[in-house]
């Protein structure tokens, strides 16, 4: 079944009396450039088991599960399931799972899906929530080897942002913290359907097999880091005291001991600064 035809998809979104639901982020891609080329640069291969996030209506998971050893799926909207059925009938190496991916306890599911597996993440995110789902995959420290999504251009621009630069974000600390990012290609706003109002990009997330931090003190240094970002015009001061009732004189040393003014915002701390300050404020 062609599910980049757009006839086809019309034809069978109808027959199951389907309409888009705009909150859900539903866009699905209708070029058929772009879903082969996520799964040839996603590590959809022998050996791998594939965890998509929102499935649509398969268009990608049918490129995934014709490369990769298996392919789990995780899609909220049950409304997709029966279609799902008819449009991945020829695969028996996909399974879905009708959940909230963010409800979800991603460990168990590598676990019993993928055993004796390398295990990859790819997926057309779903707009709304992609920090959010990003951030949860790397902080939950999964066995993964890479993320692959599509995301707007504008997440794409932040995630793939040097860190300690204006364009950077928390989202920026946490892929270079975990792991590198690089921008794979961009999508126009045609290539999915409905269009949304601005165009997108692929990016690609290796991760580190080890880390720098032990659990809890990589917990702390997020809570800085997004505590940080959440106030980014404010001084570092007065933005962790106000959310996190930290006292300025400890952040004013904390920033002393790494040669920093002040008035520093958090924008302004690459990598190695940002887990030297937030070790120094971890102290007691
Ligand atoms: N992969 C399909 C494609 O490329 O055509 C669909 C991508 S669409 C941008 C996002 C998908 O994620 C939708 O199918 C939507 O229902 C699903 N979705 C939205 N929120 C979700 C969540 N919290 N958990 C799981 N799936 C979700």
């Amino acid at each position: 079944m062609n599910l980049t035809n757009i006839g086809t998809v019309k034809e069978i979104l109808s027959r199951h009396g389907f309409s888009f639901s705009k909150g859900l982020g539903q866009n699905f891609i209708i070029n058929p450039d772009i879903c082969p080329k996520i799964a040839e640069n996603g590590n959809a291969c022998k050996g791998f088991g594939v965890l998509e996030i929102g499935t649509g209506i398969g268009v990608l998971t049918a490129e995934l599960a014709k490369r990769a050893d298996k392919v789990t799926a995780v899609e909220i909207d049950t409304r997709l399931l029966p279609i799902l059925e008819e449009t991945l009938a020829d695969f028996d190496n996909v399974k879905i799972i009708n959940e909230d991916v963010m409800k979800c306890d991603l460990h168990k599911l590598i676990d019993e899906e993928f055993s004796g597996l390398k295990t990859a993440v790819c997926a057309n995110l779903p707009y709304y929530i992609t920090s959010p789902i990003i951030m949860m995959l790397l902080e939950s420290r999964l066995p993964i080897e890479s993320i692959t999504v599509m995301v707007q251009k504008e997440a794409a621009q932040r995630l793939c942002a040097k860190v300690g630069t204006r364009d950077s974000g928390a989202i920026t600390v946490g892929v270079n913290y975990f792991g590198t990012v690089k921008k794979l290609f961009d999508v126009s706003r045609g290539s999915f359907m409905p269009a949304p109002n601005v165009d997108s990009a692929v990016i690609r997330i290796d991760l580190n097999s080890e880390h720098r931090l032990d659990e809890e003190s990589e917990r702390f240094f997020f809570k800085v880091v997004k505590a940080g970002f959440e106030q980014r015009r404010k001084t570092l001061a007065n933005a962790l005291s106000s959310i996190m009732g930290i006292p300025k004189d400890k952040v004013y040393a904390a920033l002393g001991s790494i040669g920093l003014p002040e008035t520093a915002r958090i924008e302004q701390l690459d990598m190695e600064q940002l887990v030297a300050f937030a070790a120094e404020i971890g102290k007691n």
